[in-house]
């Protein structure tokens, strides 16, 4: 199968022959998915347990779902604090957006005790207006963090600042989050893969579990057969619609992303020298960032959205999300009009409505644990992700299961096909809303309040 991005195409050489050894008969907890989510979950069990026999199932190769496709930015939760604030507490809300930052700075340490290049790099997160209608999006963010003790989290960035350091005039007024960073998703994939295998943990690439039967052990049927778990993680992400407990609660968007090919003398006479991500304020929201071979990597989200159930082909190609990422590059950059666009491709995002992720154990099969529901911010808040589900695992009572994320009755999105139809027209309406504002014309009463339903970006609607 041709690689599904740029960042896979790249790791391609680094990747060792699949393992075909056969699984063992029963293990003490059987992971269901090899990306981020389900690889750390791996690690942090077998730093707190290293007896326990792990195995992740990956019904591909490790980190070639949304893991190997993203655009590489490390965050915070520091964006998504009111929603946190809301669901969590005050108290909980920073310890937890604390934990993320601090897992930023950890992730650097980390790669380097694991000799893992990753091209990683902390360079900070610009949070930007390119229309006078975006100016101050974020201060809803700032305010919630400086009234909760945090006035150090974001930097006001000045206008004249804003336009050098991201290389393009469009960019009005912004703030930043410094100790964001930037990373290789699909070598950090690959990397979090062969630690996993280092402390022990046996990886079935190839391997779909077809069905997680809630026996206790539960039974994960394999098209080879099957093996017994005492504990089972599902880490499937935008694949978890086959939970019936999780089905409503998450929807399933595109988001679309283009690279360049290696242009460094372009980004110098631009001035984007500093590897700052950005993202600017539309409601289909646009994220960008450089890579060390100084290529920009540029995506789209509020993509296309999919009718409930597995992603389909399209999904990791879709031609309409590439050609809005593609329009939206040219606006953002029109001084590099004549670069070509390298490798195109998109990806599932699984969206929530308060755009924060879905942990905890199933009901009627407390053995079972999931984490998804990671809207598109999942490449650091995943190792939050794994220390909150080992710890479900083995049962401990912790601050990591004992905050108000973990087991919440999240809000549900309405049944198909009301769902799908719906949120078409509520994506229509967000492209409308987006353009209209862009051009600096006030957007339609309709399509305001029509976008209003979408789910939460970084702003809380709850
Ligand atoms: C285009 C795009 C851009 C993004 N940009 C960013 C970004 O810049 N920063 C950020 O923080 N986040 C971003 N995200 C989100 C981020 O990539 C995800 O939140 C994160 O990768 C989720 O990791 P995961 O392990 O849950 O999911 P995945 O990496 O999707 O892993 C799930 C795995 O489960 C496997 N699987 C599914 N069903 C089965 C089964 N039955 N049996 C065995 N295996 C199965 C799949 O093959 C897949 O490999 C982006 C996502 C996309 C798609």
């Amino acid at each position: 199968m041709k690689p599904r991005s740029h960042w896979l195409a790249d790791t391609e050489s680094l990747r060792a022959a699949s393992d075909s050894v056969a699984p063992a008969k029963a293990v003490d907890v059987a992971i269901v998915g090899g990306g981020f989510v389900g690889l750390w979950t791996a690690i942090e069990l077998k730093l707190r347990e290293p007896d326990l026999a792990i195995a992740v199932f990956e019904a591909n190769r490790c980190g070639e779902g949304a893991s190997g496709l993203n655009g590489g930015f490390v965050m915070s939760w520091w964006p998504k604090i009111g929603s946190l604030a809301r669901i969590c507490g005050a108290d909980d809300a920073v310890w937890l957006a604390d934990e993320t930052t601090r897992c930023i700075t950890e992730l650097g340490s980390f790669l380097e005790h694991h000799g893992i290049d990753a091209e990683y790099r902390q360079s900070g997160w610009l949070w930007t207006a390119t229309s006078p209608l975006h100016l101050g999006a974020w201060d809803g963010v700032v305010d919630t963090a400086c009234r909760l003790g945090r006035d150090d989290v974001f930097v006001q960035v000045p206008a004249s600042e804003i336009a050098a350091r991201t290389g393009s005039a469009v960019h009005l007024a912004g703030v930043c989050e410094p100790v964001n960073g930037t990373v290789h998703p699909a070598k950090l994939a690959l990397g979090l893969a062969r630690v996993a295998e280092s402390l022990g943990v046996r990886i079935h690439e190839h391997t779909r579990v077809e069905r997680v039967e809630r026996t206790s052990p539960a039974r994960l049927v394999l098209a080879s057969g099957v093996v017994k778990a005492g504990r089972v993680v599902l880490a499937t992400n935008a694949w978890a619609a086959s939970v019936p407990e999780l089905a409503r609660k998450f929807v399933c968007v595109g988001s679309a992303v283009i690279a360049t090919p290696p242009i460094p003398d372009r980004l110098r006479a631009i001035g984007w020298t500093g590897g700052e991500s950005i993202t600017d304020s539309q409601t289909t929201v646009t994220y960008y960032r450089t890579t060390r071979d100084g290529r920009i990597v540029f995506g789209k989200g509020g993509g296309r959205l999919y009718f409930t159930g597995e992603p389909d082909a399209l999904a990791f190609a879709d031609p309409v999300g590439i050609a809005e990422a593609t329009e939206d590059f040219r606006r953002t950059y029109p001084m590099l009009a004549d670069v070509p666009i390298d490798s195109a491709w998109s990806g599932p995002i699984d969206r929530t409505y308060d755009s924060l992720p879905l942990l905890g154990t199933l009901p009627d099969a407390p053995h079972i644990a999931y984490g998804i529901g990671w809207s598109g911010n999942g490449v650091n808040p995943s190792r939050i992700g794994g220390r909150i589900l080992a710890e479900l695992s083995l049962e401990r009572k912790s601050r990591w299961t004992a905050n108000a994320l973990v087991n919440r009755d999240a809000r549900r999105f309405p049944p198909e096909p009301l769902r799908y139809l719906g949120g078409a027209l509520v994506r229509r309406a967000m492209l409308r809303k987006d353009r209209a504002e862009l051009a600096g014309r006030a957007p339609s009463a309709t399509d305001r309040m029509l976008a209003s339903l979408a789910p939460s970006g970084l702003e809380d609607k709850n």
